[in-house]
């Protein structure tokens, strides 16, 4: 592998960590989400197993150490196993990690994890069976929970993504401190993000990610350091529980001066952050194989990045909702 320096934008921000969508298609409607469902629209093809190779290939040059892959609903490609393979077999890449609505966990894991992944996250806004239901439009958390189970006795490194929405937010905590007594997976809030799609549910739902962490702190749950190649989340320990939690703040002050992330779409499109315009058109040289050219590309584009996501002026550029490029 020919490497190059870690890329760099002109802020000073390095990024060892894609987000790799391989499909934008999903079969759940959360209501921030895509509440409708799919729609499906005229697209070139996902990116085959051999293109995610070779964006692989090339970011790891640029000294991007963690691929997570992401959709829409990643499990909806049959081929996702291949697709966790390729990203392990990638010389430098040293951690391969999933986000699922965790749909088919309980079939799929097995075979994820023999491929070779290391970090599952699954997305789960509620314990309540019903409430689960009503947010997703699947009756389906026992199973899922079932999955979950199943990757920690696997040894998989789990963590569980719950978006933070204000109505009945204290009885979902109370539900998520009782598990995390006695489940060693990492829960991470996430503040609801205002999308093109989503404005009036933004406005009607939002709940600031710090009232929670402020909460926290007062009950002695306390912050541990971050690792370079780390999420965004500030991860939170107690004692007395075997869990952990983390906060995902993207209104605060100072969100994006941390950021160490890129994104490449399911059509092969760079984005500098998950709120830019559009999308970066990088198909055609993924296309022919070549990772030091497409290596090249990236580091010629880097410099478009912006400081900020400008979320809190009301900005969403070009996402009309997450499932486009993978949250
Ligand atoms: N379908 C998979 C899932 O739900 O885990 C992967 C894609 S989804 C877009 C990735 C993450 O983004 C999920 O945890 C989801 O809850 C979160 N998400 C989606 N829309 C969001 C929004 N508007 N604000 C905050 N998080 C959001
Ligand atoms: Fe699908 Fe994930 Fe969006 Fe829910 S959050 S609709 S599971 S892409």
């Amino acid at each position: 592998m020919k490497k190059n320096n870690v890329l760099e934008d002109g802020y000073g921000r390095r990024f060892y960590y894609l987000r790799l969508s391989v499909t934008d298609v999903c079969n759940f409607r959360c209501d921030y989400c895509l509440p409708e469902g799919y729609q499906s629209v005229p697209k070139a093809p996902d990116l085959s197993v051999a293109e995610a190779a070779t964006v692989m290939r090339a970011f790891a040059q640029l000294g991007t150490q963690k691929v997570r892959l992401s959709g829409g609903e990643p499990s909806l490609r049959k081929d996702l196993p291949e697709l966790i393979q390729a990203a392990r077999q990638t010389p430098g890449i040293q951690r391969v990690a999933v986000t699922s609505n965790g749909y088919k966990l309980p079939s799929v894991i097995d075979s994820w994890h023999l491929s070779g992944l290391d970090q599952l996250n699954i997305s789960i806004d509620s314990l309540d069976d019903n409430e689960f239901a009503r947010i997703t439009g699947h009756d389906c958390l026992p199973k899922i929970r079932a999955g979950i189970d199943r990757a920690l006795a696997l040894g998989i490194q789990t963590k569980v993504n719950a978006v933070l929405l204000s109505d009945g937010a204290q009885a979902r905590l109370q539900q998520f401190l009782r598990w995390l007594k006695t489940t060693p997976v990492t829960l991470r809030f996430i503040e609801l993000m205002q999308t093109g799609d989503n404005r009036d549910y933004f406005a009607s739902n939002h709940l600031r990610g710090s009232d929670i962490e402020q909460q926290l702190i007062e009950s002695g749950w306390q912050l541990l350091p971050r690792a370079i190649d780390a999420g965004p989340a500030r991860e939170y320990v107690h004692p007395d529980y075997a869990g952990r939690i983390g906060l995902i703040t993207p209104y605060s002050k100072d969100f994006c001066s941390s950021c160490n992330r890129l994104r490449i779409s399911a059509q092969g499109k760079l984005h500098l952050c998950l709120f830019s315009d559009a999308g970066l058109d990088l198909r055609e040289t993924i296309r022919t194989g070549d990772a030091d050219a497409l290596a090249e590309k990236v580091r010629a584009l880097i410099g478009n990045k912006e400081v900020s996501h400008y979320l809190q002026n009301g900005n969403t550029g070009g996402t009309q909702n997450l499932s486009i490029i993978g949250g």
